[in-house]
């Protein structure tokens, strides 16, 4: 038995609440972890407050991300006793998640922590770290170096947007913060950003080709800030596309791609394979910053949930919510 948030659905009637149920396994599960801690994020959100269909399987625990100690086990992959983190893989909406005690898994899902990152610290990171990482090794890999020029971080107070502006920070590139919180530009400077700009100055249409400002950008927004950050990004660049919280369109044009060589790149943290997962935890394990991780993340309780999906939707949270089960 175990302790959850659990979402019901019958009918038009649909519910939220913390109930102590029977843990589920999937065929193809041969991991069972205690879950430390989960994070909150806005799929989350969306799912606890039945807003948008995120849930595709019901009853559903929600939570896509989870760090936890394996107590059962057989696969060597993760062993008895080993501290593993668990994101995506359609935790938290085709199959049971995170927000709850334990979880059922393959070993697949579960890469084993790198040293020196803690499971606390693990879920400070979470999807939205994985998926700033993985626009960085994406820009890295597209051979963009620090004195290139600066990289674009739209979205820049969210959770993805925020640690983007710690780990480049960290790795030496030059960030900028692109946000609707200008007033914010203090704590955004404090995590990363050299320079704060006004988000509206690419979220209204603009010209197909634009001043060349960008080495590289990681774009959490999509829509038009995605066809003016690709319109501005410099000869040979490269832009991240990895989220759309201003819209999934991309009202943009080829010249960029076609005058430029500008490259734009998909990210998408729910499937990548376990190699890439590893490879990218150990890189935010050693560029971690753990003062700035502090000021990015918050943490409550199982039961302090529904409410904080609540705040989340209604743009009242920054940065990262850690949830301690
Ligand atoms: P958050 O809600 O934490 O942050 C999103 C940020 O986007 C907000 O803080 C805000 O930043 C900005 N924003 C919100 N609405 C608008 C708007 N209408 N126009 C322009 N900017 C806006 O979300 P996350 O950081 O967790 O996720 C960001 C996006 O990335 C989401 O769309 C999410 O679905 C996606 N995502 C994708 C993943 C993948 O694997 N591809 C993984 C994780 C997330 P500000 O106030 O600074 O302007």
């Amino acid at each position: 038995m175990m302790r959850a948030i659990v979402l019901r659905k019958d009918g038009s009637e649909f519910s939220a609440r913390m109930e102590q149920l029977e843990i589920a396994s999937d065929d193809d599960d041969n991991i069972l972890c205690e879950v430390a801690y989960s994070s909150l994020n806005y799929k989350d959100a969306m799912a606890i407050a039945n807003k948008g269909p995120v849930v595709r399987k019901w009853p559903m625990v929600p939570g896509i991300d989870g760090a936890g100690r394996v107590i059962r086990s057989a696969s060597s992959a993760a062993p008895e006793g080993a501290q593993v983190v668990a994101t995506g893989w359609g935790l938290g909406e085709t199959r049971w998640g995170c927000l709850a005690e334990a979880v059922s898994l393959p070993d697949k899902f579960c890469t084993e922590l790198p040293t020196g990152l803690s499971l606390r610290e693990s879920m400070g990171v979470g999807t939205a770290g994985l998926t700033a990482m993985l626009c960085i090794l994406a820009i890295e890999g597209h051979g963009v170096r620090p004195e290139d020029g600066p990289v674009l971080v739209t979205g820049a107070s969210g959770g993805v947007g925020g640690m983007a502006l710690m780990l480049l920070k960290m790795l030496g590139y030059t960030a900028v913060a692109s946000t609707g919180r200008v007033n914010e530009a203090s704590y955004l400077q404090e995590i990363g950003a050299s320079r704060v700009m006004d988000r509206k100055q690419l979220s209204e249409p603009g010209k197909p080709l634009q001043k060349e400002e960008w080495a590289a950008v990681i774009d959490s927004v999509g829509s038009v800030t995605l066809a003016n950050a690709c319109a501005s990004t410099r000869y040979g660049g490269i832009v991240t596309a990895c989220g759309l919280a201003q819209g999934m369109d991309f009202p943009g044009s080829v010249a960029p791609f076609i005058l430029r060589g500008v490259t734009l790149a998909g990210i998408d943290s729910v499937m990548a394979s376990p190699a890439v997962r590893r490879i990218a935890w150990e890189r935010i394990a050693t560029a971690l910053d753990r003062a700035a991780l502090n000021r990015i993340t918050c943490e409550i309780e199982l039961a302090d949930v529904e409410a904080a999906a609540q705040d989340l939707l209604a743009g009242q949270v920054r940065g990262r919510l850690i949830v301690k089960i």
